[in-house]
């Protein structure tokens, strides 16, 4: 047990608590338990408790703590939901949302299934479950998650890491009714965090939340790699 880490992340929540970003006391365990510094590259260890994103390698990041914490709290999760995540990238939002969905020795846990299209770090995410003890509650899929994953359809809640130009139709469609789906959509350069709520009759709502910057969404629904780089 590395102390020093431990009361680094007790600050960051109390930071966190203090901004107006961490609301709930679900998102507070859950960023409490979730130990930041497994999901980091060696070489950035020492700034796991820094509300920065860091690299991941492949040109990937790990989201800042604020904007791990804010999407959590928008997701408005319970315990017993099956979510998926699209851009597992490390693992650890995954992780942050199994904390509340399937926490240990729940009664009723729920999943999560996290797609990531880049293998090597799908095999790196799946690495940092292991060891930091929930790769029995989180599958770590390789694909193209604009697809979503139909086999394990319908979600109650849907996240997606990486920005989109549109909102993709699988995920609309393999979201359950009274579902809802948290989403940064925008150009290259910004995006708005969406909040897509689909009503028990299946009407979509879409509220804009606020504005970011993600690393692209990638695939059919998503953009394509010669948009990115050109
Ligand atoms: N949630 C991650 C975490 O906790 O570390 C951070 C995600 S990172 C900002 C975005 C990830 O989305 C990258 O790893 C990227 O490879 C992945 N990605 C981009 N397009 C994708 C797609 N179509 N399907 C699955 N993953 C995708």
């Amino acid at each position: 047990m590395n102390y020093r880490f431990i009361e680094e992340r007790k600050r960051l929540v109390e930071m966190l608590k203090r901004e107006g970003i961490i609301r709930s006391k679900k998102v507070e365990r859950a960023l409490l338990n979730v130990p930041r510094e497994l999901f980091v590259p060696e070489n950035y260890r020492d700034l796991a408790y820094a509300d920065t994103p860091l690299p991941i390698g492949k040109g990937q990041t790990i989201s800042a703590p604020h904007m791990v914490a804010l999407m959590t709290e928008l997701l408005n999760l319970d315990e017993g939901m099956k979510v998926l995540e699209i851009g597992t990238g490390s693992g650890y939002q995954a992780a942050v949302i199994a904390e509340i969905v399937a926490p240990k020795n729940s009664k009723k846990p729920g999943k999560v299934i996290t797609i990531e299209r880049i293998p090597e770090l799908a095999e790196f995410a799946r690495r940092n479950l292991e060891r930091a003890g929930y790769i029995d509650r989180v599958k770590v899929v390789v694909g193209d998650g604009t697809l979503g994953y139909p086999k394990e359809a319908p979600y109650d809640r849907i996240i997606v890491t990486a920005a989109a130009p549109d909102i993709p139709k699988p995920l609309l469609e393999q979201l359950k009714p009274g579902g809802r789906m948290v989403i940064p959509v925008g150009n290259k350069y910004l995006q708005y965090l969406y909040i897509v709520d689909k009503t028990p009759s299946g009407r979509i709502i879409i509220n804009k939340d606020i504005p970011c910057v993600f690393v692209p969404l990638i695939g059919k629904y998503g953009w394509k790699v010669k948009e990115y780089l050109y």
